[in-house]
């Protein structure tokens, strides 16, 4: 099926200019499995994109956390996808939980953002997931399939477009999801695909896992048949990020 591992580190509100100088020479300093293994794209914060593209090597790739859901303009505060390409970055994050919790993102606003990025050539991780109210009302696939239907509705191609799971309860918490648990849903989410879009888009379409995976958690989670790659925050700040891209080795 081809589907290249990915993992993803979004560093979230987090550092300073001199620990995000010590995160890129760590990863700067260790080894990183061949580009037709794994796809490596980490997510500074807007501010230290720059740096930390001229200066991590070329097999790590760079990604916003987020972008404005048009094209900019009178919009304080927000970051345009055009500005994004002016910069030569390739990803962006859209729809992650907090944004969704805090910044009253909806399903259609995130599917919004994520066919305008689309539009001016950034490729998108796209994400979502359940709350734990969700999870135990058993609404868990009820959730995700309206969050993804709200993205298929606005866009054409999901070429550019990998899908993050990241069950709420398990973002920031230590509490990850159990390799069943995690695999229902990527074999659910990935069945809604097939049978809402096309059965190529389900097959090639990279759905990943993100929920405090960690360096001694990756192994198991890796191997799971529709796991294709994390979404990793905590521990991407940690030298054990590099564990987390060798994962699938
Ligand atoms: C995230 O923020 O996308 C995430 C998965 O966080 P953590 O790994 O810290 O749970």
């Amino acid at each position: 099926m081809g589907r290249k591992f990915f993992v993803g580190g979004n560093w979230k509100c987090n550092g300073t200019s001199e620990e995000v100088k010590k995160i890129v020479s760590t990863l700067n300093g260790g080894q990183v499995p061949s580009g037709d293994v794994v796809e490596v794209v980490v997510s500074p914060p807007f501010v230290f994109i720059p740096y930390v593209k001229s200066e991590l090597r070329s097999e790590f790739h760079v990604a916003a956390q987020n972008c404005w859901v048009k094209k900019g303009g009178a919009f304080t505060g927000e970051i345009s996808a055009e500005m994004l390409v002016n910069l030569g970055i390739p990803w962006v994050i859209i729809g992650h939980s907090e944004r969704r919790a805090l910044f009253n993102e909806s399903n259609e606003f995130v599917g919004d953002k994520v066919a305008y990025a689309l539009s001016q050539g950034l490729k998108v991780i796209a994400c979502v997931g359940e709350t734990l109210e969700q999870r135990d009302a058993g609404t868990t696939m009820q959730v995700v399939a309206a969050q993804t239907k709200a993205i298929a509705d606005k866009i054409s191609s999901w070429d550019n477009v990998v899908l993050a799971y990241e069950p709420v309860w398990a973002i920031g918490t230590g509490k990850v999801a159990t390799p069943q648990q995690a695999q229902e849903v990527h074999a659910e989410l990935r069945k809604w695909l097939e049978t809402n879009t096309k059965a190529e888009v389900a097959a090639s379409t990279r759905i990943i896992y993100g929920g405090s995976v960690n360096g001694s958690n990756c192994k198991e989670l890796a191997a799971l048949q529709d796991l294709d790659g994390f979404l990793v925050g905590g521990a991407s700040l940690k030298p054990e990020f590099m564990d987390i891209i060798k994962a699938a080795e």
